[in-house]
């Protein structure tokens, strides 16, 4: 029988009052109207995309009307393969939540099914490879577009790069629409 008045539990570590505190941060939360119905399609785990039945090519940025013919689009579960086309390496932003962990990678993605896209790049991948595209959930809940090697072998977490430790703890899901003015 546990003595009475004496706690099981352990006790709370002092904080260092002179330390600061680090604000809670999360990602980027704009999305357009359209945008955010991408969030659905990430949280079940779907790779969805508008696409154009009359040009039978998927559509990105996110449109009422296909671009081409004009025609209603309809999002519809797409190939996620395509082929890094480009990235670039941020080393600033004006966001917050991403300053304090720069350098960040981030790519152009040319989808098999037709649009580009730009993606956060999982570590591995490098230009002119061919890759997977992931939609994940970020940490704000708004959709994110991720780009791997190999989805099923590499662990999502491994990101040693000499960036620096807060950047090898990240998981892609924590990554965020940095790019969430285009849509
Ligand atoms: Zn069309």
């Amino acid at each position: 029988m546990a003595e009475i008045g004496k706690s099981r539990l352990p006790q709370p570590v002092k904080k260092n009052p002179q330390l600061k505190t680090a604000a809670p941060l999360v990602p980027p939360l704009r999305r357009s109207r359209l945008g955010l119905r991408l969030a659905g399609f990430a949280a079940r785990g779907e790779f969805c995309l508008p696409f154009c039945s009359a040009c039978e090519k998927a559509v990105w940025p996110p449109r009422d009307a296909c671009p081409t013919c004009l025609a209603e689009l309809a999002w519809q579960e797409v190939g996620n393969q395509g082929q890094l086309i480009a990235e670039s390496v941020l080393e600033t932003s004006p966001e917050l939540y991403f300053r304090g962990r720069m350098p960040w990678r981030i790519g152009t993605v040319r989808l098999a099914c037709g649009p580009s896209i730009m993606a956060h790049l999982h570590q591995q991948v490098q230009v002119g490879e061919q890759v997977e595209m992931g939609l994940h959930l970020d940490k704000a809940q708004r959709a994110v577009f991720m780009a791997y090697k190999n989805r099923e072998g590499g662990s999502v977490n491994e990101d040693s790069r000499a960036a620096g430790p807060a950047l090898a703890a990240l998981a892609p899901w924590l990554a965020s629409g940095w790019l969430c003015g285009a849509w």
